[in-house]
């Protein structure tokens, strides 16, 4: 089910629990603003999740209220993650969904990192 993008955060989702450590993830990177790790369904040969770690719903509440420098710093983050999984050459596709029709399941924002394949035009 897509998530309400106006709902506050809830500090009981799955993203929010792998943050704090009580759920296991597949980590491949961690510095002070963000947290990656391999996707449960991958839809690629690498499909990685970059998210960031302040509570953050969405890209929305994200672009417009995070401090800059955790912007910048999560920006950074998910362009080093793809250098780290050796994605930049040949390419890769990175995606955000936002809210109901963004179909976003997850209440914490995701930045996907698809690898490993050639994609096409856009995702349906
Ligand atoms: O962007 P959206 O919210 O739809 O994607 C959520 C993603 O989180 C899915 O690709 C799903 O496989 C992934 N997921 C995960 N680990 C979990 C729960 C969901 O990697 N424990």
């Amino acid at each position: 089910m897509p998530i309400d993008p106006k709902a506050p955060y809830d500090d009981s989702n799955i993203f929010a629990k792998i943050l704090r450590g009580e759920i296991p993830c597949r980590k491949v990177y961690e510095d002070e603003f963000a947290l990656a790790f391999h996707d449960i369904n991958p839809q690629a040969p690498v499909h990685v999740l970059v998210i960031p770690k302040g509570r953050w719903v969405s890209w929305d509440d994200f672009s417009a209220r995070a401090e800059d420098d955790e912007i910048a710093g999560f920006v950074r983050a998910v362009g080093a993650v793809a250098r780290a999984e050796g994605l930049v050459e040949p390419g890769y596709r990175m995606l955000a969904n936002v809210g109901q029709h963004g179909h976003q399941e997850v209440p914490h924002l995701h930045v996907h990192l698809f690898g490993g394949r050639q994609f096409y035009a856009m995702v349906s």
